[in-house]
């Protein structure tokens, strides 16, 4: 089996002491293989679940040609002349009969249009005469009519191996008449929180402990992502409790622990590791987030967040989103990037990507994106503040004011 150390090595410039965040992003999908596992579901419990199948339509949708618009099926041919109205068809009730010239039928929105037919004039400029109809100048041939299979064709794949079910796609396949689809079976993910200084939330606060709040964002992203969670706790920095936490943790595709990859404590983790499995470290030229560890420990994926709460989300959302999607077999294309105009002079240094909390606003008919002010890695409420990361390239210096910048919004991506 080839080692993490050996696949990342083959990424041109790799440097695991000053890694652009692009090449720890593909460091990592490198090394990812997703899961292949699949399970039957009914099409209701398939929301957010990813497809392990193709959807080839066994039928066409619609499956016959049908009207658009309530108003009259006609012969176009025939438009110059009163239409006489043999009968009425609606939807899931056809008209039976065959209509010839100077005939026009009745039809509602949906209904199968009538042998003969090949228009629908929509009711409102329909002049009535009797039994009969005088249609205006200025028809198209073919208006107003849906064919069969515009939407689905027989036999034409519709839906891939690896594709997202959404809403759209739950009620596609419900309309192909399938009931059941086969899913990749729910990442299970494992994550714990370390530090001395942490206490559990009911217990009183000692000298120099801040409560855990790691835990709950990192739980809250995952739940996002609709995996399953393991839960481990608080472990202490003690290297036989994170021992025994690892191993407890790698019966999971993913674990995900935050604190204690940062310099100074990293180096009994770094022991330990070797001994568990394969754990690289990294220091990634970005800001917040400088620490990272990523790994395996028997089948089981690591992610060694850094400890500060902003760093945890934003190594979050930058790495380890997307390596879990890759994991779950989702093959859909990475969120997108919006341009905003900034409204603001933003300092930055050459040489590392920030992911700065911002807000993005409407103004002159024009997005707009400021700071969330204080930009501190223990500052969650910079988080909290925003709706958006903005996002400053590696080589990008300062930012003045009314210059473009890229931003990432957090709806949908959170
Ligand atoms: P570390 O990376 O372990 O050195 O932690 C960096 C900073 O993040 C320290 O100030 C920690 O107190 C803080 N921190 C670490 N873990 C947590 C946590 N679970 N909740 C809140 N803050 C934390
Ligand atoms: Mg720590």
């Amino acid at each position: 089996m080839t080692s993490l150390a050996q696949t990342v090595s083959c990424i041109d410039g790799y440097d695991p002491d000053a890694l652009h965040v692009d090449k720890a992003r593909a460091a990592i999908l490198a090394c990812i293989t997703p899961v292949s596992q699949a399970e039957s579901v009914a099409v209701r419990d398939a929301l957010g679940r990813v497809l392990a199948q193709e959807i080839v339509p066994a039928i066409n949708v619609p499956s016959h040609d049908n009207s658009a618009m309530d108003g009259y099926a006609v012969r176009f041919s025939d438009l110059e002349k009163p239409l006489k109205e043999i009968g009425t068809a609606l939807a899931g009730k056809p008209f039976s009969g065959k209509v010839g010239d100077g005939e026009c039928v009745r039809v509602m929105t949906g209904a199968v249009m009538p042998a003969g037919t090949d228009t629908v004039v929509i009711q409102e400029v329909v002049k009535k005469e009797g039994g009969c109809i005088v249609v205006p100048p200025g028809q198209k041939r073919a208006q107003n009519v849906r064919y069969a299979g515009e939407d689905l064709q027989q036999g034409k794949p519709v839906l891939g191996n690896g594709k997202l079910l959404r809403p759209a796609e739950l009620g596609l396949i419900a309309s192909l008449g399938i009931g059941e689809v086969k899913v990749k079976r729910r990442l299970r993910v494992a994550l714990f929180a370390t530090g001395d200084e942490l206490a559990s939330i009911g217990t009183s606060l000692k000298d120099g402990e801040v409560y855990d709040s790691n835990r709950y964002t990192v739980h809250g992203m995952l739940s996002r992502l609709g995996v399953e969670i393991v839960d481990l706790g608080v472990v202490r920095d003690n290297p036989a409790k994170l021992e025994a936490a690892f191993r407890k943790a790698s019966s999971a595709d993913a674990i995900i622990t935050t604190g204690g990859v940062s310099v100074g404590e990293a180096d009994f983790i770094k022991q330990m590791m070797a001994k568990l499995g394969e754990v690289l470290f990294w220091k990634i030229a970005m800001r917040p987030g400088r620490p990272m560890a990523f790994g395996k420990i028997g089948n089981s994926y690591l992610f060694g967040l850094p400890g500060n709460p902003v760093a945890v989300m934003v190594t979050f959302y930058a790495f380890v989103r997307d390596a879990l999607l890759h994991l779950s077999g989702r093959t859909d294309e990475a969120f997108p990037a919006l341009q905003a105009v900034s409204a603001q002079n933003i300092r930055k240094v050459p040489g590392r990507t920030e992911y700065q909390r911002g807000v993005l606003f409407r103004e002159r008919n024009q997005w707009q994106v400021r700071t969330t002010g204080q930009q501190g890695s223990g500052v969650l409420r910079s988080m909290s503040e925003a709706n958006c990361f903005i996002v400053l390239e590696h080589e990008r210096g300062n930012v003045q004011a009314g210059e473009t910048v890229q931003v990432q919004l957090m709806e949908g991506l959170a």
